[in-house]
């Protein structure tokens, strides 16, 4: 293999979409009719082998993603796909830094969640590369090399590269086992799909039925929007589910501190064992206040999936304002931001149960809590991963999940290439679907509107 090989020659980037708000799937308290995209890199090498990289978006503004992502392309092509690898935080600094980009953020927003699909893409090329799923590929890295891809700035007041590097070296000696009892029954998943805000009692008892018949002992419920209807669903799922069954709520950022408290005391006969996203996902210190008042009812705090970075999430472990913290695989600045997350996560006694569902988001973070489980925390106790039955058949490698437990990928990659139809269905607004859509008056066609 010659380096001129491995030099990544383009970056195409598509804004896909789907259409999801026709049938409230993904509806919460905030993200009312959301249409499931994705602004999604490929990273095409001398070699032929491509990486395939994406963050996830609601639909609408998945262009300016797109847009961003454009403009950061300078610093990736050109580049020698094993040359990033071997100083892959000095990369990523530099892409999350670009002297005149970084005001956009810095490492927030659009321009982070351009930054994160381009790394996605090169992890998963890099995995392609060596022939091995992610989760493997990280869990060989010896623990120097893994640590070389981290960023330590801002947070070595919380862990410092010789910690993280300890933290690692002390797992070594069980790996085997563990990757033996992960390939054998995968990792323990939990469901959403039972209470979209959008659906009926009778969809929501049909849902609810359907996953205990899989398998899952584990649901999570949208709340948020009206108390009396929350305690009407919360009350119809546990007829359903029964109390000896793990039941999450999510508010989607819809309260405001006080609020959260009052309406969480409200629901806490139903036994729930965390309120995610209760308030602003900025105001750390109001998760805390949540946190300390509701520590009394069981109830613990959850918050993550827009946690913009490494910072946020240094702080929100360290003023004890999260039980459960729950990194995105799309929203921090890719792998290597995240595994930072996580070895703070460990050293602080936090447990990791990962965001998930969107496009693509289960099929990242699988890889992602099978590293921690074999590398890093060494446990799946109450540990669970976000499942979302939705579109998975979009892609060429999608996740399985059996007996309610998320099974280790085997496929080269990050496991986020999609089929080519898909693209070609999907692509917004040239897509084979878009087209039809728009011309059966379901959606506006973008180009006609001034
Ligand atoms: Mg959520």
């Amino acid at each position: 293999m010659t380096t001129e090989n491995l030099k990544i020659i383009k970056l195409e980037v598509k804004d896909v979409r789907f259409p999801t708000s026709l049938e409230a799937h993904g509806s919460d308290a905030m993200h009312i009719g959301p249409d499931y995209s994705c602004a999604y890199v490929i990273l095409k090498t001398g070699k032929g082998t491509e990486g395939h990289g994406l963050t996830f978006a609601c639909g609408r503004g998945t262009e300016i993603i797109v847009k961003a992502i454009q403009s950061l392309s300078h610093l990736v092509v050109g580049q020698v796909a094993v040359d990033i690898f071997k100083d892959f935080a000095n990369f990523w600094r530099n892409l999350t830094s670009e002297p005149q980009m970084r005001w956009l953020g810095p490492e927030k927003g659009v321009i982070h969640l351009a930054a994160s699909a381009i790394i996605n893409a090169l992890w998963d090329l890099w995995a392609k590369l060596l022939n091995k799923p992610l989760w493997r590929l990280l869990v060989d890295m010896d623990p120097e090399q893994l640590i070389s891809t981290i960023d330590f700035r801002y947070i070595t007041d919380i862990i410092t590269k010789e910690e993280a590097i300890e933290i690692l070296k002390n797992q070594q000696g069980k790996k085997e086992e563990r990757i033996t009892k992960l390939m054998a029954k995968g990792y323990p998943a939990y469901t959403t799909e039972v209470g979209w805000l959008g659906y009926s009692n009778e969809t929501i008892v049909d849902l609810c039925q359907k996953y205990l018949d899989l398998g899952f002992t584990s649901f999570k419920v949208k709340v948020g929007q009206n108390i009396q209807n929350d305690i009407n669903r919360l009350k119809i799922v546990r007829n359903t589910i029964g109390y000896d069954k793990q039941l999450m709520v999510d508010a989607n950022q819809v309260w405001g501190v006080e609020e959260a408290i009052e309406w969480m005391k409200k629901l806490s006969d139903f036994k729930i064992y965390w309120i995610e996203e209760p308030t602003s996902p900025d105001d750390i210190l109001g998760h805390a206040t949540i946190s300390k008042a509701l520590k009394p009812l069981g109830i613990g705090v959850a918050t993550g999936e827009v946690c913009c970075n490494r910072v946020m999430f240094k702080q929100f472990l360290q003023a004890d304002a999260i039980q459960f913290c729950q990194i995105d695989a799309a929203r921090l600045g890719g792998v290597n931001e995240i595994l930072s997350v996580y070895l703070m996560a460990h050293k602080l006694g936090v447990k990791v149960c990962p965001h998930s569902g969107g496009v693509g988001l289960c099929e990242m973070v699988q890889h992602l809590q099978m590293w921690d489980y074999v590398s890093v925390s060494g446990t799946m106790k109450d540990r669970v991963i976000e499942y979302i039955d939705q579109q998975h058949e979009h892609f060429v490698n999608p996740l399985v999940v059996k007996n309610a437990c998320y099974q280790a990928p085997t496929a080269a990659g990050y496991s986020t290439t999609f089929l080519s139809e898909t693209i070609a269905k999907y692509e917004y607004p040239i897509g084979s679907e878009w087209e039809l859509m728009f011309s059966q008056g379901l959606f506006p066609d973008p180009r006609k509107q001034k």
